[in-house]
């Protein structure tokens, strides 16, 4: 079954909430309005953000 719902988390960065597609997948990147770059976790059951560090594209060493 799938859910049209969107889901509430809070931002690791700035602590304000983010909302994300219910059928968000794990590793899928999200941009928050306070400009960080977040990773979506999906664990069991569980989704959590956490603040992505890498880089979308290459930007070399
Ligand atoms: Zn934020």
């Amino acid at each position: 079954m799938m859910k049209a719902s969107k889901l509430k988390l809070k931002c690791p960065v700035c602590g304000l909430p983010v909302e994300i597609p219910g059928d968000v997948m794990d590793g899928e990147l999200v941009e928050h309005d306070c400009g960080a770059t977040l990773e979506v976790k999906v664990g069991k059951g569980e989704v959590e953000l956490v603040e992505f560090e890498g880089s979308i594209e290459d930007w070399g060493e």
